[in-house]
């Protein structure tokens, strides 16, 4: 059956795609952040470092919301004018994404 995915009011074609954030996984312990050996030992304990590695400190992935797959904007299918709506679409999120690090939350 062919997916959609609503972008800007627009319907686009859409296919699902493993998600980036946790791999297909569902959760991820992403929101912690992203630690240097030095930082995540000094974070962590032994016991919480085998925790972690466990995965006791996932969470339901937030981009995917634990489903393990994203609905991706399948190119391929798109018309002219839905890449244009999509090129519109995925620049707005890039920039958003970059704003993102420079805030430090990457
Ligand atoms: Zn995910």
């Amino acid at each position: 059956m062919d997916r959609y995915v609503e972008i800007d009011g627009h319907k686009l074609p859409a296919v699902w795609e493993i998600c980036h954030q946790c791999s297909g996984e569902g959760k991820s312990s992403a929101y912690l952040g992203a630690y240097s050996r030095d930082e995540f030992n000094e974070a962590f304990d032994g016991d919480e470092q085998e925790a972690y590695f466990r995965g006791d400190y996932d969470r339901t992935c937030e981009t995917c919301k634990g489903h393990g797959k994203t609905l991706e904007i399948d190119l391929d299918r798109c018309t002219k004018e839905q890449e244009r709506i999509a090129h519109d679409h995925f620049a707005d999120l890039n920039a958003a994404a970059a704003e993102r690090r420079y805030c430090g939350e990457y």
